[in-house]
């Protein structure tokens, strides 16, 4: 099952930090509590630096949270 959880728009205009590249949507293992999710997150495309803003992964984990709650 996978999720959306970045929407392209929340990144427009990020580069890396380190190479200055782009960055692409990616499928990435997050890893909270006791399991791990597939998650598209903005990830450079040269060196593999995974972005998450603070605020969107404290919603996000916050909605994650929830769903297994909901179980
Ligand atoms: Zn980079």
């Amino acid at each position: 099952m996978m999720a959306q959880y970045v929407d392209e728009n929340d990144f427009q205009g990020w580069h890396c930090a380190k190479c200055d590249s782009d960055l692409e949507l990616k499928e990435v293992v997050v890893s909270y509590m006791e399991g791990s999710f597939p998650v598209e997150l903005p990830v450079c495309k040269v060196c593999g630096q995974v972005f998450i803003p603070e605020s969107l992964a404290i919603r996000k984990m916050n909605e994650i949270e929830r769903e297994m709650e909901d179980k």
